[in-house]
């Protein structure tokens, strides 16, 4: 690659809303087999809604859901995930009054525990929300109502939180995340260039296949903790060249450790920075544009 050519890409990508930190990122990029995918915030939207309340008990089931939501929102008051902001709003929106916060911890790649007031009398309920391990870890069992409802969930491609209140199972929530609207189709151009594709996701098993499957994902690797995701990208370097596009404060390590890290702009700022290439319009498209201009300027090299 001439000095001259990757200097005339990089001034085109920064036109187009790609800016790319390093002339051998454009290089690098020509050459990449694999493209893994972080899910929440990626290919989606990140932006989830509360889109179904389980409850054990069929009585009065309106007034539990309305228990479990109160108790779960104040659970993630404290939280920044974006699942938290959901159970948040889905709270806010019925001018729910939250109970009050007295602990908070949040369990990474798992949920949150907390000790929340009670509404009525002065006794303290121990909260859990979060995935099935954060439950398991804490010894509760869980009905085969509750397994049932949660896989239901799943099956839609939605994002099932288990609520624990006192080690007693007491509610399940769907969070519901849809793709971006280009997604598919930025996919189908991709595997067209053919290169290959991974989902790389903290989420449950069921929901991240239910996403990939619309979109058409090559693979997918689910139940990633946080820690995990730069190994997971290691393990796929086995297999040739690969570009990792991340939006998320767990995706920077994995974005550091690709040969092409590819920041959304809409991401975090620890995203933005480990990434060699940001996409600046907020969109999936500026990762065509990006496999483009580095395909151009290889041409005009060799
Ligand atoms: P992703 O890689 O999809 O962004 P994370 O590693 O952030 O996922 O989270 C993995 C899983 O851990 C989530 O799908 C959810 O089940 C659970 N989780 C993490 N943080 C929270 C939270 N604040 N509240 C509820 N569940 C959470
Ligand atoms: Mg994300």
């Amino acid at each position: 690659a001439t000095p001259m050519s990757i200097m005339v890409g990089t001034g085109r990508g920064a036109q187009l809303g790609v800016l790319v930190k390093g002339g051998e990122s454009l290089q690098a990029l020509s050459e990449i087999r694999t493209i893994a995918f972080d899910k929440t915030g990626t290919l989606t939207r990140g932006e989830p809604t509360v889109d179904g309340i389980w409850t054990p008990e069929q009585a009065d089931a309106a007034s539990q859901e309305e228990q479990a939501l109160a108790l779960a929102a104040a659970a993630e008051s404290q939280s920044e995930h974006p699942l938290a902001l959901a159970v948040l709003k889905a709270a806010e929106e019925r001018g729910m009054t939250l109970p009050q916060t007295k602990s908070f911890d949040s369990v990474p790649g798992r949920g949150v525990h907390a000790q929340i007031q009670d509404h009525d009398g002065d006794g303290v309920r121990d909260v859990l929300l979060g995935n099935r391990e954060l439950l398991q870890e804490q010894n509760v069992s869980l009905a085969p109502a509750a397994t049932e409802a949660a896989e239901q969930y799943a099956g839609q491609g939605k994002t099932a939180l288990y609520l624990a209140v006192d080690g007693t199972l007491a509610a399940v929530l769907a969070l519901a995340d849809t793709p971006r609207q280009e997604s598919a189709e930025v996919l189908k151009k991709v595997h067209g260039l053919g290169i290959r594709t991974v989902m790389l996701t903290g989420d449950a098993e069921p929901a991240a296949r239910a996403v990939a499957g619309q979109l058409g994902i090559d693979e997918v690797r689910a139940r990633i903790l946080p820690g995990d995701k730069a190994d997971a990208v290691a393990d796929l370097q086995r297999h040739g060249r690969i570009a990792m596009v991340g939006d998320g404060v767990n995706d920077a390590p994995a974005l550091a450790r690709a040969d092409v890290g590819i920041a959304m702009g809409s991401g975090i700022d620890s995203a933005v920075e480990a990434g060699d290439v940001v996409l600046l319009r907020g969109g999936l498209d500026g990762l065509l544009t990006a496999l483009e201009l580095s395909r151009s300027v290889m041409r005009n090299i060799r």
